[in-house]
């Protein structure tokens, strides 16, 4: 990796980032499990990484989760009326 692709990278994720742990309660909700330790695959670059690991940013009323090896979005998290919507065509979990 280059010194612009760093940092483009560090553009994506920047320092305001959170990490799976900050939506734990919002995915335990939505799986009826815990996920945080759930291996997934990231669908743009292929980085395996745990739920916890990858870059999270909570903005109302919903979550986004990036992977922190492309900074491409993975899953999209939206609450509407109590439920939780996730929208994670960008990350490959097992079923
Ligand atoms: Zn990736």
């Amino acid at each position: 990796m280059d010194v612009a692709d760093a940092a483009h990278r560090q553009s994506l994720i920047g320092m305001d980032a959170l990490d799976g742990n900050a939506i734990a309660g919002w995915l335990f909700e939505h799986f009826g499990s815990e996920m945080t330790t759930v291996t997934g695959r990231c669908a743009h670059c292929g980085t395996q990484s745990l739920i916890a690991e990858l870059a999270v940013y909570t903005r109302a009323p919903g979550a986004v989760a990036r992977c922190r090896t492309c900074g491409n979005v993975v899953f999209v998290l939206v609450k509407t009326r109590g439920a939780t919507q996730l929208h994670a065509d960008g990350f490959e979990m097992p079923a």
